[in-house]
């Protein structure tokens, strides 16, 4: 028998309570054997003592080292920063897994299986950010720093290139605008390709493409990739970008991986537009949690998990509005509890 498996959950804000029930019950259904420490972050820790990020949630996930994670609001202009990213620096989270498959055949773009991993903890993302006031308007100028490290890129880089030979990947590829921030994003394709020549050349094809003629590609031909490595602000809009080629956000998983903790999460956001109705799709978050069961060495559970998903949402046509359906989180859960039970 498996033994217990210490793990954080934070429900998190908006949608988030409703998307990790529907998860819980997978996993319950599954028999995963976690044990469940329910903390609280985002808007939630805002609410509940004035802490978006309390010190009893990062104890929590010190001790756990692992954690399952609703989505936290972040209030855009001003306000705290963002919990997520505090999270990622806390625990050194430096690498953002995120793959886009497709499982509802017949969209618009089929038979897709991306992987891509985006550097989670450097580059313009850091929000290192000023005004600078000029004749009496404070806000005359604004600024921001970017910051990518060789050692920083090079761990990332390290991690995708050893993933990519572990999942099977034939090609990686590094997305940049070496060509305008020939600083900022010249290192990471520098040491992506001296990281290459010095130990992975053959292993799999390296090649490297400016992010602004990736996203169009994207669109026009997805196929043509197949792992895309990138700096923290590119990954997380072609991130987004790549869930909808799969879908939607409702699709989308993303690890967050470091060397002493692993955060799952869906990688969209709190839909405060549609939070409390019920109505949101559970299965990014869902697919978070078979990641999770991947990275604890459980990989029948993740296949059944995904099994179970791909046979709801097609053999049994039971689909989330996002998906052009008409069952509501409640019932797309019932539907998958019931296939994970043989149903
Ligand atoms: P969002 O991802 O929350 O929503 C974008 C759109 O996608 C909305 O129309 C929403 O209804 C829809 N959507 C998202 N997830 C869905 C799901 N599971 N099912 C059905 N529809 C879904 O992005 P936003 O509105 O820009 O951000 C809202 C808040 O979330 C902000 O405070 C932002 O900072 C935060 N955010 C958090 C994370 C995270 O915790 N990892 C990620 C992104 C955004």
């Amino acid at each position: 028998m498996t033994t217990s498996i210490p793990a954080t959950l934070i429900p998190g804000d908006g949608i988030g309570p409703e998307i990790v029930d529907a998860t819980l019950a997978a996993l319950d259904a599954l028999k995963a054997p976690f044990t469940w420490d329910t903390q609280i972050a985002g808007l939630g820790g805002v609410k509940a003592s004035g802490d978006p990020l309390p010190k009893a949630t990062l104890d929590s996930i010190r001790t756990t080292r692992l954690a399952l994670k609703g989505p936290l609001e972040t209030p855009s202009g001003g306000g705290y920063r963002s919990s997520n990213v505090r999270l990622r620096e806390e625990f050194q989270l430096y690498a953002n897994l995120r793959p886009a498959r497709t499982i509802i055949p017949g969209g618009r773009f089929d038979n897709i299986d991306l992987m891509i991993v985006r550097e989670n903890l450097e580059g313009l993302y850091i929000g290192h950010e000023h005004y600078v006031r000029i004749d009496g308007d404070p806000h005359a100028v604004g600024m921001a720093t970017g910051i990518n490290t060789r050692q920083g890129c090079r761990r990332v880089l390290e991690y995708a290139f050893d993933t990519a030979i572990a999942t099977g990947r034939k090609k990686v590829t590094l997305v940049h605008k070496a060509n305008i921030m020939k600083v900022l994003t010249g290192l990471f394709l520098e040491t992506g390709e001296q990281l290459y020549a010095e130990k992975y050349k053959g292993k799999f094809e390296l090649d490297s493409i400016i992010v602004d003629a990736c996203a169009m590609k994207l669109v026009l031909n997805p196929w043509q990739f197949d792992m895309l490595v990138t700096t923290n602000l590119f990954g997380d809009i072609l991130s987004d970008l790549v869930a909808g080629l799969v879908g939607g956000l409702g699709m989308a998983p993303g690890a967050n991986i470091g060397t002493d903790a692993a955060i799952f999460e869906a990688v969209h956001g709190s839909a405060p537009d549609i939070a409390g109705k019920g109505i949101a799709n559970p299965t990014a978050l869902l697919l978070a949690a078979a990641m999770m069961l991947d990275h604890t060495k459980m990989p029948e559970l993740a296949t059944r998990l995904r099994t179970a998903i791909d046979q709801t949402l097609n053999i049994d046509n039971v689909r989330t509005g996002d998906l052009g359906g008409t069952a509501n989180t409640a019932a797309f859960t019932k539907a998958l509890v019931s296939r994970i039970n043989g149903g």
